[in-house]
């Protein structure tokens, strides 16, 4: 097995594989470190809710779209706070990225193209989504990421651990064996991902907020370690938000099971039910249209955590608030959970939970008011029937990451700066480590991770040393 490459990628998910791929087809020699055991990182674990604008698909519904446009939409759901460069390149990039997966028989949802509602909405409709998430990309890029690795020899070492950047380009590594190597390279890309999944790096960058997780395990942050050491900076730490909203999943991890979120996004499920604070009070109108109004509101709440409050009838008569949870679920996550509480009144139900029973008594009461016609003080619209009993229920919902915020800093071809704002030699970046706050400035915008990790690291592959 050889130490030496043209080009060495760290990580062999959503960036990395693209990267390497494209890399080795035009002839490159390409080490592909991968820390786990398998291809994928978070496409195992991603929605991959994607975004592109002039696809193929697109035209043939007859959608007038373009990358011009996409770049419009980013730009004003991020109020301008998205780097312009870096979302230039991804937008104009993103069509073939779609493209790309649809020659390699995507399993695209059939509702796509369509507008989403889980971040705040882009014009058109450009989002686009595998019918089993990220792992129907993941399905897609495999074959022709094993054809590249049998025809033109890909070298990916699974179990190895890049520790090190050396500045003489390179990689130091730890095998599985545990023993360390040094590998040379005259360029590096890192695609490690994100810090969502280490609780210090999430806690230095973010001055201490709470972290309730869906993010990979891998995710640990290591690749910003290893690029600040190298002389890299860190930026955008400052757009950090949480998402609307998770169970902490076993209680006390820290982990939010994505595939178990609470129906909370109004034009999916309009709600039934109420959200309160520890106080008893309602924060914001559950039906608000907009996602960022929603999740600026949840982010100044102590320990990101609210109640969402119902009653036995409600349960059986409302579409269901936790898609994944029958009855039977339910009722074990009820016994078991500190965080599903059920009583027979509403101050059994607040002591249980650790609620203000005498705000909670107002707020229940002001609701049941604004229900029976006398119009809502945050202004809901949507209020199906009062909160009565007997028999009530309140979920404990967290402010949840789906992925990092902050970014290294990097130039728009994707060169990573030094503390002098020159570029390091060889090293690049791609993936979730570039930022989403970078890529979607204070808001959350549809897609822009997913689909910059694949056409970045795609790109990075096909220009990179040449
Ligand atoms: C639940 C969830 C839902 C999401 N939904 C969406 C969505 O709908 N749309 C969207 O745009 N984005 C979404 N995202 C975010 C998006 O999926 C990720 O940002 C993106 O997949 C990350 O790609 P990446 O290549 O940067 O990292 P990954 O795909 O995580 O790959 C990084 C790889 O690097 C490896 N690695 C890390 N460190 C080292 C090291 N030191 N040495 C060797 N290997 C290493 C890891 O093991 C991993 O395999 C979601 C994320 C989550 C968690």
């Amino acid at each position: 097995m050889s130490e030496s490459f043209d080009l060495i990628v760290i990580g062999a998910g959503t960036a990395g594989m693209p990267a390497a791929m494209a890399a080795a087809t035009r002839g490159l020699k390409v080490g592909l470190i991968e820390k786990s055991g398998r291809l994928g990182g978070t496409l195992h674990y991603s929605s991959g809710q994607m975004s592109g604008a002039g696809t193929r698909l697109q035209a043939e519904r007859g959608i007038v779209d373009s990358p011009d446009l996409h770049f419009e939409d980013v730009m004003r759901i991020s109020r301008g706070t998205a780097n312009r460069g870096l979302v230039r390149r991804a937008v104009d990039i993103a069509p073939r990225t779609i493209d790309w997966l649809m020659e390699n028989d995507f399993a695209m949802h059939p509702a796509c193209p369509a507008i989403l509602h889980l971040h705040e909405a882009y014009k058109i409709a450009r989002s686009y989504w595998g019918v089993d998430g990220g792992r129907s990309i993941l399905a897609a890029i495999t074959p022709p990421f094993e054809r590249a690795r049998e025809r033109h020899g890909i070298d990916i070492r699974f179990g190895t651990t890049v520790t090190e950047l050396l500045p003489g380009e390179g990689v130091r590594v730890r095998k599985p064996d545990g023993s360390v190597a040094t590998c040379r390279a005259r360029a590096t890309i890192l695609a490690t991902g994100g810090y969502g999944a280490s609780p210090p790096m999430f806690a230095r960058l973010h001055g201490g907020a709470p972290l309730f997780t869906t993010a990979s395990p891998t995710s640990d942050g290591s690749g910003f370690t290893m690029a600040e050491a190298r002389g890299a900076r860190i930026r955008n730490a400052n757009y950090w938000k949480p998402a609307m909203a998770g169970i902490e999943d076993p209680p006390g991890s820290g982990r939010v099971v994505w595939d178990d979120v609470p129906s909370l996004t109004p034009q999916v499920r309009a709600p039934w039910e109420i959200y309160v604070d520890s106080a008893g009070r309602r924060f914001v109108a559950e039906d608000h249209d907009s996602v960022d109004v929603r999740e600026a509101a949840l982010a100044r709440l102590p320990g990101l955590s609210f109640w969402v409050v119902f009653d036995q009838a409600i349960l059986d008569a409302a579409p269901p608030l936790l898609p994944r949870y029958d009855r039977a679920r339910l009722e074990a996550a009820v016994r078991a959970h500190p965080d599903f509480r059920r009583a027979d009144t509403l101050a059994q139900l607040a002591a249980a939970a650790g609620i203000d029973p005498t705000g909670l008594a107002a707020t229940i009461d002001a609701y049941n008011r604004a229900a029976s016609g006398g119009g809502d003080a945050l202004g809901r619209k949507h209020m199906p029937r009062p909160i009565v009993g007997p028999g009530f229920y309140a979920i404990r919902c967290r402010g949840m990451v789906l992925r990092s915020f902050a970014g290294l800093v990097i130039d728009d071809d994707l060169r990573v700066l030094g503390r002098d704002g020159a570029p390091l030699r060889g090293l690049y970046a791609a993936g979730e480590i570039v930022g989403g706050g970078t890529m979607s400035g204070d808001g959350y915008v549809g897609g822009m991770s997913v689909t910059p990790a694949l056409g970045f690291g795609r790109w990075l592959g096909e220009t990179v040393l040449g």
